[in-house]
């Protein structure tokens, strides 16, 4: 049985904050503003899993209120998702995202958070997709205002080949 979920997430960009997405830290004059390190791309990976299971979203399992995840690494949602994710007897077949910013261009760090996320996820590298826009001048993501990511996953129960990823990045 496979099931699909869907993520999106948004934060807001500013001066003197880091920019942290898919656990690569962005070399950025601007960066995200969030309750935790405001990783975009985590959030919405994690809530696309906890959609595809029906679990409710990411606010509902990690308030933004509660101090244990306050500038938390965003490794720990996406942890606790896997968790939930074997819990129901599942295991993830692919993931493909879109992350949309303004500048830098992101294409330097795309294969690092594409890593990332395959270790996180248990998969293989080559069942990761990780895309870059910018967002062309306008809204706030083409005013360099806002980092935005979406991303859609697909789960498999009794899935029974498991993949490692161990590919080297240069
Ligand atoms: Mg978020």
């Amino acid at each position: 049985m496979y099931r699909i979920g869907f993520g999106n997430d948004i934060h807001r960009l500013e001066a003197g904050k880091k920019l942290i997405l898919g656990g690569v830290e962005i070399d950025s004059d601007l960066g995200a503003v969030g309750h935790s390190d405001a990783d975009a791309l985590f959030h919405a990976v994690t809530d696309a899993i906890l959609g595809a299971l029906a679990l409710g979203d990411i606010g509902s399992h990690f308030s933004d209120k509660d101090a244990r995840w306050k500038n938390a690494d965003s490794r720990v949602f996406l942890a606790e998702a896997m968790r939930l994710t074997k819990e129901k007897g599942f295991a993830i077949v692919n993931v493909d995202s879109i992350v949309s910013l303004e500048k830098p261009k992101l294409r330097p760090f795309i294969d690092a958070i594409r890593e990332n996320l395959a270790r996180s996820l248990e998969i293989g590298i080559d069942t990761v997709s990780v895309k870059a826009k910018t967002g062309e001048g306008v809204d706030a993501v083409g005013t360099s205002r806002a980092i935005q990511a979406e991303a859609v996953i697909l789960l498999e129960k009794n899935r029974k080949i498991k993949y490692f990823s161990s590919t080297k990045i240069n």
